[in-house]
């Protein structure tokens, strides 16, 4: 986990994630239903809360610190389930005091109709409970780092994905601001900040003259459970790592269209179409055994891992 310091300007943001359950539909011996926990500097996420999550954060060691903000990708109970006993938990305990959980409208309400109706049943939460619904955008920004939502096709309206970036930006050419007679210090930020500044020596000097080509900066794709690849080559584009389910395999393509899921194939022609770094394939179904779908995917796209529980990566954008 990160230490929670902020980079220096020149090292790119670390994020991590920790598969907690990797499992389609219903668990297996060996997967969880879906939960990863993202982070980054000391942010955390926990992305989908199938059943059983809370066991699986116990296992991974990962710990509760700072769990409290939930991203839902839909709202199937494989995604869900676990939000329950999550609540029950952590309304027992006075570590937690409050508690996020964003997610699409039709989602919302069915986690609303969970925990209000079956946890809570007209009792007041024991912390601040906040139900927010998603619209596609930005989530959450702060200096350096983004989160964004998007629309994914699945079964059902309201589906979305996430998008963790660090902003792409031009870095400073220190080189240069020496040679115009620009010193360290606030002439070097207002630069930095698009402003023109006066030198030493009475020049102006523009933003443009000390500022290198734009860089992307680290970007993490999760998309949950997903029935087309179409619409997402472009908020893909370029991603350092894709995390996307592999529910079937091509043999059974048409039951991957008749419910709405994807095949190992189909998410591998996505990481090639959108020029992803690595592709982490999840919500891998019990029928399959996992060295058919890495061998399906492999095929169409080198760079890929099958996932599996408590799996931890990390990404950061090679400069
Ligand atoms: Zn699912
Ligand atoms: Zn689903």
């Amino acid at each position: 986990m990160p230490s929670g310091g902020r980079p220096e300007p020149h090292e790119r943001v670390l994020i991590e994630l920790v598969f907690l359950g990797t499992s389609a539909s219903a668990p297996s011996v060996q997967r969880g239903l879906s939960s990863h926990v993202v982070s980054y500097r000391d942010a955390r996420f926990l992305v989908d809360c199938g059943e059983g999550t809370q066991r699986q954060i116990l296992r991974s060691g990962i710990g509760f610190r700072r769990l409290s903000r939930i991203l839902i990708t839909h709202g199937h109970l494989d995604h869900i389930l676990g939000l329950a006993g999550l609540l029950s938990t952590f309304m027992r305990w006075e570590a937690i005091d409050s508690l996020e959980i964003w997610a699409g409208a039709w989602a919302l309400e069915r986690i609303h109709d969970l925990l209000y109706g079956v946890v809570l049943r007209g009792a007041k939460p024991a912390l601040d409970l906040q139900l927010r619904a998603i619209e596609p955008g930005t989530l959450l920004e702060d200096d350096g780092f983004r989160l964004t939502a998007f629309p994914v096709s699945h079964r059902g309206p309201g589906c979305f994905g996430f998008a963790f970036e660090e902003p792409s930006r031009r870095p400073f050419l220190v080189e240069r601001a020496e040679a115009l007679g620009v010193p360290p210090g606030p002439l070097r930020r207002d630069l930095v900040a698009g402003k023109p500044v006066v030198a030493l020596d009475g020049r102006t000097v523009q933003p443009e003259d000390v500022l290198g080509p734009v860089r992307r900066g680290t970007r993490l794709i999760h998309v949950g459970d997903c029935a087309r690849t179409d619409d997402l080559v472009e908020v893909c584009r370029d991603a350092d790592a894709l995390v996307i389910e592999a529910t079937y395999l091509d043999v059974e393509a048409d039951l991957a269209r008749e419910f709405g899921h994807l095949t190992a194939r189909q998410a591998a022609s996505l990481a090639v179409d959108a020029s992803i770094g690595h592709l982490y394939l999840t919500h891998i179904s019990r029928r399959y055994n996992e060295r058919e779908v890495f061998h399906e995917a492999s095929a169409v796209f080198p760079s890929v891992s099958v996932a599996r529980d408590f799996d931890s990566i990390q990404v950061r954008r090679p400069e």
